[in-house]
């Protein structure tokens, strides 16, 4: 692009440094020098994106081979999105400000299903047909990969293919490939046909859905030979010494999560039956100490950051938590890097690490009771009991904090009124601890806040309906009238985003339709409450002859064919329908990394095991 142009543009946006790029360690490869150029597309804005380590990661892998390079484009924000349509200037990476179309594929993350109009959107702005199968020879391949691939279907017109689980080492086998079919000058079908057989990679073209009168599903299958009928997601061969990023991008503009990122472990064993992160991320492997500390070293070289951040489901789970902490302590806290620990079981033991970590700076502290009744605890395996929160609340108080925040789920499957009423009376018996505690009143505070149920594919709960918007909205009326009081802070979400989220969670390649209308209309940054628009989705859905209420409140069968059935992420639809047996007798299943394993089917599956480096004696109970 040239020069003037952008200068021009950038005059008239808001924080022009989202699309400038040249940041503190970002790579900028010498373009005719590299056989292969992809592009990652994060889409939401730069401060969004920038704070996400999977891009930190890929960046590094891809950049660390000679024959490729990656560069980033973020969500042109509405005001950026106008200069570039009224300028007619295709939407352009950071690193070298070359239009996205000149790359040979473009590669984007899916967090979050109110993204997917974005998506739409910036294959637009960058000049590339929005479906699929309007691309020809010269457009780049786009590709897709994050979370929301587990249900990749209402994206299916246009992602060319797919990424199933972790991406650092089949991103690498599908540049190998493409540099092969270019040089033997096969047609983009042939790529497509060939990608398809290399294990983790779903081609959704290639794949025919038949439907039943009714509209449910009656089966999905491959249309080739040679094309998987299950895609299998695909995991690292050896986490703890996988590539990672110690020299990550610095951002010159306030991101969300300004600080160092240090992955300790991936997967979960919890088992909350509401929670799709913990199937998909599963089995558990730990990073060795010996790792952490030297990446953490690396990091606090490379960045100038002040905050070492511990990431993964639930950091305080790592079986040596307290040695690497202790270790990170002893090396930085003089230097005044703090260390935080973004999630936090309810109990004890995390206010002491808590108060060890929170030395240095004192940030807030979130709980996660989930639901406020021990029965509906049960129901989603959620493992703590009222006890734990009022101990761990107690100590948090007595540790000098003044604010907790507490985080809950409404419309759980088998929720009543009595489980809202206990959310209430939780949130009311907290203030009434830190009163107890002496905490000021002019500084005691108690944020609540409320999500809204959302069935996830391939989690326990992946066959339950969203409660009705309006029981929703009753539910979040109830609760505001019982959680009154000057200490009390009640947060909600919109319950038409988690309506919207809850229709794309489980739906199918139908659905299609009505996301293009609905961006045709208008819809951008729906995640962002200023942005969503409910009547322009209506609109689409009606205009597309689609009902999202069949897509969010059906209840699906067990003998089903579930729209995601063809993507197998090593966990059994057996287990999670016992699962699901379980929750609605209110029994709990254990964790496989402490007590037994109860046979999610994914290790001898994936042929792969937890892998802990701690020991068992080690892990925190
Ligand atoms: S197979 Fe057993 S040990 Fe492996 S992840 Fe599943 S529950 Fe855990």
């Amino acid at each position: 692009m040239q020069s003037p142009l952008l200068e021009k543009i950038l005059k008239k946006v808001e924080k022009p440094a989202r699309y400038v790029g040249g940041e503190w360690n970002s790579i900028q490869k010498n373009w005719d020098e590299v056989a292969v150029k992809m592009a990652f597309a994060f889409p939401d804005v730069y401060e969004v994106g920038m704070s996400h380590l999977g891009l930190q990661i890929m960046y590094h892998v891809i950049n660390s081979r000679e024959d490729a390079l990656m560069e980033r484009v973020f969500a042109p924000w509405i005001d950026m999105e106008e200069q570039l349509r009224q300028n007619q200037v295709s939407l352009f990476s950071l690193e070298s400000h070359r239009p996205l179309r000149d790359f040979d594929f473009i590669g984007f993350t899916l967090q979050y299903e109110m993204s997917f109009t974005n998506i739409l959107n910036m294959i637009d702005l960058s000049q590339i047909p929005i479906r699929s199968k309007d691309r020809g020879g010269q457009d780049p391949f786009v590709i897709a990969g994050g979370p929301c691939a587990y249900n990749p279907e209402p994206l299916a017109d246009f992602i060319d293919l797919f990424v199933i689980g972790e991406g650092e080492d089949v991103t690498g086998e599908l540049l190998d490939l493409y540099l092969d079919w270019r040089n033997k000058k096969e047609t983009r079908q042939d790529f497509l046909m060939r990608a398809a057989q290399i294990e983790g990679i779903y081609v959704p073209s290639l794949y025919r859905v038949n439907y039943r009168e009714d509209g449910s599903i009656l089966a999905i299958d491959p249309v080739e030979e040679g094309v998987f009928k299950r895609v299998t997601k695909r995991l690292l061969s050896d986490f703890d010494q996988a590539p990672f990023p110690t020299s990550p991008i610095v951002p010159y503009l306030g991101v969300v999560h300004d600080r160092m990122m240090l992955e300790v472990f991936r997967g979960c064993t919890r088992g909350c039956r509401f929670c799709q992160a913990g199937i998909i991320y599963r089995p558990v492997r730990e990073k060795s100490p010996e790792t952490l500390l030297k990446q953490a070293e690396e990091l606090v070289q490379n960045t100038g950051h002040d905050e070492i951040s511990l990431t993964s489901l639930s950091t305080a789970d790592y079986s040596q938590v307290r040695t690497v902490i202790s270790e990170l302590l002893n090396r930085y806290a003089s230097k005044g890097i703090n260390i935080s620990l973004p999630s936090l079981r309810v109990d004890a033991f995390s206010i002491e690490m808590a108060k060890e970590v929170q030395k240095v700076r004192k940030s807030g502290l979130t709980f996660a009771p989930e639901a406020g009744t021990q029965r509906l605890r049960d129901v989603i395996n959620k493992g703590v009991t009222e006890e734990d929160l009022i101990n761990a609340v107690s100590g948090a108080f007595e540790a000098g904090w003044s604010s907790v925040k507490l985080y809950f789920m409404i419309g759980l499957p088998t929720e009543t009124d009595e489980d809202l009423d206990g959310i209430a009376r939780l949130a009311h018996k907290v203030v009434e601890i830190g009163t107890e505690k002496k905490v000021p009143r002019n500084r005691l505070k108690v944020t609540v806040s409320a999500s809204s149920f959302v069935p996830k594919a391939h989690s326990a709960f992946q066959w339950e309906p969203q409660d009705r918007l309006e029981e929703l909205k009753r539910k979040q009326d109830y609760l505001k009238s019982k959680l009154r009081g000057r200490q009390i802070v009640f947060n909600w979400h919109e319950p038409e985003v988690s309506f919207m989220e809850a229709v794309f969670s489980r739906g199918d390649r139908r659905l299609g339709a009505a996301l293009e209308e609905a961006w045709r209309l208008g819809c951008r940054f729906d995640g962002w409450s200023e942005c969503f628009k409910y009547d322009k989705w209506l609109e689409a859905f009606s205009r597309t002859g689609l009902d999202p209420k069949w897509y969010a409140y059906r209840r699906f069968k067990y003998s089903d064919v579930l729209p995601w059935e063809h993507i197998n992420p090593g966990v059994t639809k057996k287990y999670l329908e016992r699962e699901h047996k379980q929750a609605m007798a209110g029994h709990l299943t254990c964790d496989c990394r402490k007590e037994k394993c109860p046979g999610c089917g994914l290790c001898p599956s994936l042929d792969v095991k937890i892998e802990l480096h701690g020991g068992e004696d080690n892990a925190p109970l």
